[in-house]
This record gives structure tokens, C-alpha cells and sequence, in this order.
């Protein structure tokens, strides 16, 4: 079984995990003892050599990801090497294309958060072909965790279910994870089990509302606070 937070911001879009380089890995890994590592950042993958450095350094199997804003909502994508495509420019069909051609894991994330989830078209069965899960729970949307569980909970057996954190501070980290049934280190493998719909457990509970009113919010707050004093600073670089 392999444990892992399946959406995670680093410094490298909007977020602050590795401001402090590879200490912020060892400190998260310490305190949650993840199987392996992810990041999502926003419509890049310049992250991705610095954190599987990281990761080799820890001996953590990564995997690379990345989450796209595409003009009717965001997608997570798992396997993808490269992606400097302009947010909210490519419509979601294409962008899905685009991705299978990486043969990407690809994963809707907080599909029914609003303006910035896909919504229904999960369901829709041109669009169904083409993804392997969903995200049921995204640590930084209780609202969507109860409309996506309400909608879409007839969903599995067709569609893996997914919970990430969507964490842009070490703060939320792991908030929601999963646990894959995996027992290979190897990243191929990993993402051969992640389109696994039987093999694919989302781990956390709709009662994390009450956490999130009481984490989120200063979280954030903190995030941007953060955000603001480090502007312009130099980030020490991880490895020279
Ligand atoms: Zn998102
Ligand atoms: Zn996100």
C-alpha cells in the first residue's frame, strides 16, 4: 500500500512548501509518513527535476503531476513531464487530448467547486472515456466534498476516486490522501495502479469541515502573509 497526498502546491506556482528547500519535504514526511510524493502546481512543470531531487535524496518514489486550469474548470494530471500551456486558454477537450497523448493519469479536481471544477461534463460519457478518476475530496472545499459525494458517489467502479489536500502551505498537507494499492516503488507502476479503479482509496472524511473552518482560514492567511514578506527575497536554492 502506497500513501500519498495526490494535490499539493509548492513554491513553484502559488504555494510555500520548499521556501525552505528540501527541510519543508523532511519535515512533512517526518510528521506524516507518506509512501510517496506529489506536486500539482498550477499550469507548470518547472517544479518538477527540483522535487524529484528532492525526493531521491529521501527515497521517496514522485510523481510527477501537474494541475490545469482549462477554460471550463481544473484538471489534475499525473505522468506528465512537460506542460507550459497558458491557463484557461485550452478548452477542456483539447487540453484532455493533449494529455493522453503524455499518456497522463488524469484526474478532475475539485469537479464541483463552482467556477473552478468541471461540474457534470465528468459524466459525460466523451469525457468520461477520457479521464481515469475524480477528486471526492479536496481539502481546501468542504462545499464541493459534499455536492461531489452527493453527485457523483454512484461514480465508482467507472471512475477512481481521488482526495488530495490541494495544500498551499505545509499546514494542510495530507489533510485528505490516498492510499493506493501498489506494491511497486516504481513510478510506472505507481501510475499503471492510479488509473486502477479498484486499486485507488480515498482517505478522509466530509466531517473535515469542522477542521477546515478551524485550519484553512489561518492557514491561508498565513500563506499570503508569507507570500507578501517573501516577495522579491531570494529563495535559497535546494541544491547547488
Ligand atoms: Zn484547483
Ligand atoms: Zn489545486
Amino acid at each position: 500500500m502506497l500513501a500519498f497526498d495526490s494535490h499539493v502546491h509548492t513554491r513553484f506556482s502559488d504555494g510555500t512548501i520548499f521556501y525552505n528547500g528540501i527541510a519543508d519535504l523532511k519535515e512533512l514526511q517526518l510528521k506524516h509518513g507518506f509512501d510517496a510524493f506529489t506536486i500539482t502546481d498550477h499550469n507548470t512543470t518547472k517544479g518538477l527535476r527540483y522535487t524529484r531531487r528532492a525526493c531521491e535524496q529521501l527515497g521517496i518514489p514522485f510523481i510527477p503531476g501537474v494541475e490545469i486550469s482549462t477554460k471550463e474548470g481544473h484538471v489534475a494530471a499525473y505522468g506528465v513531464e512537460r506542460w507550459d500551456h497558458p491557463a484557461y486558454r485550452l478548452p477542456l477537450v483539447e487540453a484532455l487530448e493533449l494529455l493522453m497523448e503524455q499518456n497522463a493519469v488524469i484526474v478532475p479536481a475539485h469537479p464541483f467547486d463552482g467556477r473552478m471544477g468541471i461540474g457534470n461534463l465528468i459524466f459525460e460519457p466523451a469525457i468520461k472515456r477520457m479521464i481515469h478518476g475524480f477528486e471526492i475530496f479536496n481539502g481546501a472545499s468542504p462545499r464541493q466534498n459534499l455536492r461531489c459525494t452527493r453527485k457523483a458517489g454512484n461514480l465508482p467502479g467507472e471512475l477512481a476516486m481521488y482526495a488530495g489536500s490541494d495544500c498551499h502551505s505545509k499546514v494542510m498537507f495530507y489533510r485528505y490522501h490516498v492510499e493506493l494499492d501498489c506494491n511497486s516503488t516504481k513510478v510506472d507502476d505507481i501510475l499503471e495502479a492510479m488509473r486502477d479503479t479498484t486499486k485507488v482509496k480515498p482517505v478522509g472524511s466530509l466531517l473535515e469541515i469542522l477542521r477546515w473552518i478551524g485550519d484553512y482560514v489561518p492557514a491561508e492567511i498565513g500563506r499570503r502573509k508569507l507570500k507578501r514578506a517573501r516577495k522579491g527575497v531570494e529563495v535559497p536554492e535546494l541544491f547547488s
